[in-house]
């Protein structure tokens, strides 16, 4: 799968992307990064990429040329044999879900755009942009780490990515409930057992108690997912 990210701050994305699973992910061939810098699209000598509000107001808006220019740039440079979906990463969006993920996760490439100061020029948006995507109801300085935790949430649905390793099936919201809790090595730890339950090698009996377990941390934790169950 391929990402390209529209950003002021590339080495943002890079540095964060060449870890962990996701660098894996890039070593394997399954996923591909660019990053296009909106900056290198200003026409401005002082590469000025945003202006005053009309209207009046605090704070400055991200102008539609640089990234109107930087957009059709990473088109026909990455993704030259058909229009990705473009996703702008903005509180104003849809908060994203697991599924939202998972749909995502189906497609070829993507490209996110990251917007800063107050936002973005509402036309450009209007031109390129066909999905908008929010990580939560609060305030980020730039749109760099919402790209980040929408890419991470993708990448590892991508086949492949995770491995043997990646169980999806029991993550919490897959079926609309949270994971149950887990035990490692040692029995004893801290003055606490592992349940016996996980050391008595009856997998159906483990089996309902994760079930029961999970369902219980939902009722008391997020009521509203199960709604949904
Ligand atoms: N004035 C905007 C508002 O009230 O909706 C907030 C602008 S914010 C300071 C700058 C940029 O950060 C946004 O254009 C967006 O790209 C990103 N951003 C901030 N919070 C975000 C969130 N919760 N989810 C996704 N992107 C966010």
């Amino acid at each position: 799968m391929d990402f390209t990210v529209l950003t002021l701050f590339p080495e943002m994305i890079c540095a964060a992307a060449n870890h962990s699973i996701f660098k894996r992910g890039l070593d394997q061939g399954l996923l591909r990064l660019n990053c296009v810098d909106i900056r290198d699209f200003s026409t401005s000598k002082h590469r000025q990429v945003d202006d005053y509000p009309y209207g009046g107001g605090l704070g400055m808006v991200m102008m539609a040329q640089p990234i109107y220019d930087a957009h059709q740039h990473a088109l026909s440079t990455y993704h030259a044999m058909h229009k990705p979906r473009t996703v702008y990463l903005t509180p104003a969006g849809k908060p994203l879900t697991q599924s939202m993920a998972t749909d995502f996760s189906h497609e070829d490439s993507l490209v996110l755009l990251c917007g800063h100061y107050e936002g973005i020029d509402e036309r450009v948006i209007e031109e390129i942009v066909t999905d908008e995507i929010s990580i939560g109801d609060y305030i980020l300085t730039g749109g760099e780490l919402a790209a980040l935790v929408l890419m991470d949430a993708v990448a590892r649905l991508v086949p492949g990515v995770l491995g043997k390793e990646g169980s999806f099936a029991d993550e919490s919201f897959s079926a609309n409930v949270l994971e149950y809790p887990k035990y490692t090595r040692p029995p004893q730890v801290l003055g606490r057992a592992v349940p016996d339950i996980l050391l008595s090698g009856n997998h159906k009996a483990i089996e309902n108690w994760r079930r029961e377990q999970a369902l219980q941390r939902t009722k008391s934790r997020r009521p509203d997912l199960l709604g949904n169950v």
